[in-house]
């Protein structure tokens, strides 16, 4: 890494998902050197989590490869994978950024053969898969990592599994004694694209997710349909691997609630409709969804999505936040407990006590904008998003800016990326 070269023309992107990958590519097709930071092993971020994605319902890898291939094409762009900033000091046009890089204990010579995995036994839970299911301790994030290149665990490292990675592969390309490094980087602006993380649903406590098997959440439902996931791509009940016939979408779990997450996610009433699509997909007649909302906030072509959803007869919808859950533990079942506001003001009683075989919680997205890293000047609102700032060469884009969808994450990315393109121009035109 000592090779890094980075000056005040530089533009630092920091996330690698959509956001990250657009503002990134737009900023070096403009010709500008830009370094693009990654804390994990490969790109992709969470849409690289999704099943499909919405409106047109494509597979993750069909908007993502267009990104990668844009990405190997440009030598203006520099990608570090495990990498995180740790500090970031200056002003606009001249930041100083340390950044700590995490070793892979895997070399660029690395083919992607996956001979160090099959070589090694330890276990870990898979991140990638929200922990259902288990991957190896040599390991390729998924299928379709960007870059393919694998991954030791750090805690094989010294153990016979580490030798065993070592000695199956025949590229050199395992290396157990590389050490974490630390860089400082001088660039011209950054562009903070480190995006969102699901609300810890345990902490909805009358929702059970930590006490009740077949509650789960809306992440972990995309993971469950996709061929290469936990359950190979079938919905199941996780209490008896069992295909549920009637489940339930919570929305606004922990979202537009004062105990959790005051700021509505946005996305959450299209990704609960999307996943009442992979109920039909996936189970046919064989299965009802019931979607109980607050309001549904379907926008622009989402509003068509809503409509063909609605005229699924398979499909219904309860206007009520949920107030409980519990759980008849012979069946493993969850009763939901509530008020439908259908009527609400008619005096009838409208107190249900519904039964469902599998609970899908329709968690919101959580700004993961890291305390205490960015300098001062940057504005960051109560819901810990990245607001614009004047005069500062700091930019959030995508959902470290809002919670937003990919299209709109993206033209929030181009238009950071515009930004910071003007911050470096200013800084190469002063001193010219
Ligand atoms: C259940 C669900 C379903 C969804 N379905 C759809 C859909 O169908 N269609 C749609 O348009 N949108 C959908 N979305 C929204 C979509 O996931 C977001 O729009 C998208 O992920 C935003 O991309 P991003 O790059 O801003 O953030 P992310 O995808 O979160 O990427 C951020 C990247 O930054 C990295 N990072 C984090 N912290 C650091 C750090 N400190 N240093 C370096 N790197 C860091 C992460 O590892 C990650 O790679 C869905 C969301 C949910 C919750």
């Amino acid at each position: 890494m000592s090779d890094v070269i980075a000056t005040n023309q530089t533009i630092l992107v920091v996330g690698g998902g959509i956001s990250g990958l657009t503002a990134a590519l737009e900023a070096a097709e403009c010709g500008k050197q830009v370094i693009l930071l990654e804390k994990s092993p490969s790109v992709g971020g969470r849409v690289s989590q999704l099943y499909k994605y919405f409106p047109k319902l494509c597979i993750p890898s069909c908007g993502l490869e267009i990104q990668y291939r844009r990405l190997k094409a440009n030598k203006n762009v520099r990608l570090m994978t495990m990498a995180e900033v740790t500090g970031v000091s200056g002003e606009a046009g001249n930041y100083s950024v340390n950044v700590k890089i995490a070793p892979r204990y895997v070399n660029e010579n690395c083919t992607g053969c996956g001979e160090c995995a099959n070589a090694v036994s330890a276990e870990f839970d898979d991140e990638f898969n929200y922990g259902l299911k288990k991957r190896k301790g040599a390991y390729l994030v998924s299928h379709m990592a960007y870059p393919q290149r694998y991954v030791i665990d750090p805690r094989i490292v010294a153990s016979d599994d580490g030798a065993k990675a070592k000695e199956a592969c025949k590229y050199n390309a395992v290396d157990l004694g590389m050490q974490e490094q630390n860089l400082t980087l001088n660039v011209g602006a950054v562009i903070w694209a480190t995006g969102w993380k699901p609300y810890d649903a345990a902490k909805i406590q009358p929702y059970g997710y930590d006490r009740f098997a077949n509650v789960i959440t809306n992440v972990e439902f995309e993971r469950m349909l996709d061929p290469f996931g936990p359950t190979g791509g079938k919905i199941v009940r996780p209490s008896d691997g069992k295909a549920p016939s009637n489940i339930a979408f919570i929305q606004c779990a922990g979202s537009r609630d004062r105990n959790h997450l005051e700021h509505c996610s946005r996305i959450c009433c299209m990704a609960s409709l999307k996943q009442a699509t992979y109920v039909r997909e996936n189970l046919g007649d064989a299965a009802k969804s019931t979607i109980y909302y607050i309001d549904i906030r379907a926008i622009d072509r989402i509003d068509d999505f809503h409509r063909k959803v609605k005229a699924d007869p398979n499909v219904s919808f309860v206007k009520s936040k949920v107030a409980n859950i519990t759980e008849d533990k012979a069946s493993g079942d969850v009763v939901l407990h509530g008020n439908n506001l259908e009527h609400a003001g008619t005096g009838n009683d409208m107190r249900y006590d519904n039964q469902h075989d599998l609970v899908v919680l329709a968690v919101g997205m959580e700004s993961n904008v890291p305390a205490g890293v960015l300098p001062a000047g940057v504005t960051i609102n109560k819901h810990n998003f990245i607001d614009p700032s004047e005069g500062v060469g700091v930019f959030g884009a995508g959902c470290s800016s809002d919670a937003l969808d990919v299209n709109r994450a993206a033209q929030n990315a181009t238009a950071a990326a515009l930004r910071a393109i003007q911050v470096v121009n200013r800084v190469a035109g002063s001193e010219g």
